[in-house]
Formats: structure tokens, C-alpha cells, sequence
């Protein structure tokens, strides 16, 4: 169908094919060709497709029941909540349907939690390269002027620092008495692949315990054992306050979910926040069963292995290509930066048979289920790396 008929809002540039469907990190489109999927719906297909032990547990909760209403108690969501709690060290949840609704509550929470303190207009401390979602606070919150153009007034009460740089973050909050939060990314995923640091992530814990704010960590894209371990701050051995949850914890059903630790857990009170769909039982079915079949096949510690195994091929097939500037991220959520703009590599890529994305317009981002096999580790980097290869010379010349 070409695109002026199309009945769709031309909210987006589609690639010219349509998938089907799918077997483990397997894809086939509508004329049969078979894909090598590297990107998992963008970290949301964390089981990859149609997962043996998902697919019956999903089919036997829409038989019985898909949705009921936050009217009633939801024994469900209790268990879920309680899985994550157990995961995270944190104590309360809320659950909600995708990753801005996860961080439009985290900012309502800071934004309490601020007049709470007595502030009659709380900040929140947000960063450069940062993406929190296309609500209009979310898109406020995130950094890149694309995403804010064409929707000004925007969502006032957002204070921008540089990542990575504790000396900045610390001015700015003395000259910014009203922020109540800092709210990141645990590694930017829509900015590049750039991790927070470690020792970043330790001092900012350490400033909002000394001047009483919440760390609020968005792990929309980053958590779910993409990194190796459950959430990605677990690196830092760390907790935040507040910690936006989504893409992977559905496997592919939309979930997403606020886990609050102790002194962000009660701000929110009866009436203050709620969604119609939030945590009903076919998306917290597909939440249990997700982080159920991760712990009983050590997704994460594979993850880790994978991602291990996947950069090093990278490092050793893109070694001394000009043009590629660094290869970063944890686990498997990995990026490749080159030194120009590369969309046009998607096209190529359908051509390999590999799904991956470009973001920050230079950065190839790779994201595959957490279930990939070393074959397919292999697979991925021997048909990325001579697309990139080629297309540095290409450039280059
Ligand atoms: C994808 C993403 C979001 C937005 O999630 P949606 O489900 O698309 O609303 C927010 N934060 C991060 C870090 C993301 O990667």
C-alpha cells in the first residue's frame, strides 16, 4: 500500500516489510524472507517469539480473563509487584501500560514529593541526551530539541545537567533549591547507548541522601536482565528511590510499572494517580511468566555471557575500520558509534537479513532477546560487520 492511501497517521518512517511471524529471535515477512532479529521490538521481545512456555500460559489467562478494573483486588498484580520487589530491594509498586506512563508517574511522585517538602514549585533534574517518552512531560524531560519542536508551551520545571558530571550536578542543584528529584536513564537508550557511570551513579545515590530527594532511575529500555543483571543499576550496587519499568517485562504484552523503595512509596495516595488498563490479568500474566521462565533459564547471566560474546566479536570485526568511533553499552544493549549519520544502513540490513536500529543518527543499536543463542550471537556480528565495513569505505571515499 503506498503511503498516500495509507488510513495511518504518517507518524512514522517505516521500513517495506511486514512481518508475520516468529520463532525465537527469528522473524519471516509477508513474502516468506526470513529475518535475524538483533532488535526485539526495541528491548520488548525479551523471550523473543512465540516462547514455548509463554505462548500457553498467555492463551490459558485470555481464556479466563483479560481485564477487570483497578475497582476490584488484584491478586495478579500482588504477585508481579512482589516479584519485582524481591528482584529490586524496593517495597511498592504501581503498575501502569508503557514506559511514559511509568515516568509521567515518577514525575508526578517527584512533583509531590517536592511540595511535600514545603516547595511550592519542585524541579527535577534531567539530562543531556536523555529520552523519557512523547507525553508532553515526558518529552519536557527528554533532551532532544526534535522531539520538543512543534509542541511548545512545554512542561516547565525541568532543570538540565550534563551526564556523567557529579561537580555540575551539584551546582546546579545549589543554585536550583526547589529540585526535589533526579531523574536518568540508568544508560541512555534513545540518546546513543551512554551509560551512566558507576561511580556517577554512587555519587548522585550519595547527593540525594544528603540533601533528601528521590534517585529516580528509568530502566524502560535498560532493565529486565538486559544488562546481565535484573536492573542495570545493580552494577552500581545502588537502589533508587523511584524506578520506571516497561519495554521487556511483557515479553511483547505492554506493561510497565513504578517500584518505588521507602521514601517515594507513599506520596502517591488514593486518588491521586490511576489508569483503566494498568495491571490488568493478561499483561501481568505475561510479567510473572516473563521474569518466571528468565529465573529458571538464567537469562540473565546469559545475557551477560551473549553481550560479552557479541561486543568482543564487534571489537574484533570493526577493529581499525575508519569510521567507527566506539562500540559501548553492557550486556545486550550494545551500541556502535560511527563518525557519520547511518540510517541508510537499515535498508541494508533488511538486505542481510538483520533487524537492528540507528539512533542519535549515527549509533547502531543492537538489542536481541535475551534468549539468543552464541550461534546467533555469531550470526548477528558476521552480517553486521561487513555492512558496516562497506558502508565506512563507502563513505570514507
Ligand atoms: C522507550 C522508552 C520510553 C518510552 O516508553 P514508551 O513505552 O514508548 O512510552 C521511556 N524511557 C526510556 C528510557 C525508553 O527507552
Amino acid at each position: 500500500m503506498s503511503a498516500a492511501v495509507s488510513p495511518l497517521m504518517p507518524t512514522y518512517g517505516r521500513l517495506p516489510i511486514a512481518l508475520t511471524h516468529g520463532q525465537g529471535c527469528r522473524v519471516w515477512d509477508n513474502e516468506g524472507r526470513e529475518y535475524l532479529d538483533a532488535l526485539a521490538g526495541i528491548a520488548v521481545n525479551t523471550l523473543g517469539h512465540a516462547h514455548p512456555k509463554l505462548v500457553p500460559a498467555l492463551q490459558d489467562q485470555v481464556a479466563k480473563l483479560i481485564h477487570t478494573s483497578n475497582y476490584y483486588q488484584a491478586p495478579l498484580q500482588e504477585q508481579l509487584a512482589a516479584k519485582l520487589v524481591e528482584l529490586s530491594g524496593l517495597t511498592n509498586v504501581f503498575f501502569c501500560n508503557s514506559g511514559l506512563e511509568a515516568n509521567e508517574g515518577a514525575l508526578k511522585i517527584a512533583r509531590k514529593f517536592g511540595h511535600q517538602r514545603g516547595f511550592d514549585t519542585p524541579e527535577t533534574l534531567v539530562f543531556e541526551g536523555a529520552f523519557h517518552g512523547r507525553s508532553l512531560a515526558t518529552l519536557s524531560a527528554t533532551a532532544n530539541p526534535k522531539i520538543h519542536e512543534g509542541f511548545a508551551p512545554l512542561v516547565p520545571g525541568f532543570v538540565r545537567a550534563p551526564l556523567n558530571d557529579l561537580p555540575a550536578v551539584e551546582r546546579l542543584l545549589d543554585d536550583h533549591p526547589q529540585v526535589s528529584a533526579i531523574f536518568l536513564e540508568t544508560i541512555q537508550g534513545e540518546g546513543g547507548i551512554n551509560p551512566a557511570r558507576i561511580e556517577f551513579l554512587q555519587g548522585l545515590r550519595r547527593v540525594c541522601d544528603e540533601r533528601n530527594l528521590l534517585l529516580m532511575l528509568d530502566e524502560v529500555q535498560c532493565g529486565i536482565g538486559r544488562t546481565g543483571k535484573w536492573f542495570a543499576h545493580q552494577w552500581a550496587d545502588i537502589q533508587p528511590d523511584v524506578m520506571p519499568l516497561a519495554k521487556g517485562l511483557g515479553s511483547g504484552v505492554p506493561v510497565g510499572a513504578i517500584v518505588c523503595g521507602p521514601r517515594a512509596a507513599g506520596v502517591l495516595t488514593a486518588g491521586n494517580h490511576g489508569t483503566t488498563f494498568g495491571g490488568n490479568p493478561l499483561a501481568m500474566r505475561a510479567g510473572i511468566e516473563t521474569l518466571s521462565i528468565m529465573e529458571t533459564d538464567g537469562l540473565c547471566a546469559h545475557a551477560a555471557a551473549m553481550g560479552e560474546r557479541l561486543k568482543t566479536a564487534l571489537a574484533a570485526g570493526l577493529a581499525g575500520v575508519a569510521g567507527v568511533r566506539e562500540i559501548r553499552g553492557h550486556g545486550l544493549m550494545l551500541g556502535i558509534e560511527l563518525d557519520r549519520p547511518c540510517g541508510a544502513l537499515l535498508q541494508r540490513g533488511l538486505e542481510a537479513r538483520l533487524l537492528f536500529s540507528v539512533t542519535a543518527e549515527r549509533v547502531v543499536r543492537l538489542l536481541p532477546p535475551l534468549i539468543v543463542t552464541a550461534a546467533e550471537v555469531d550470526d548477528i556480528a558476521a552480517r553486521l560487520i561487513p555492512l558496516i565495513q562497506t558502508f565506512c569505505a563507502e563513505a570514507q571515499s
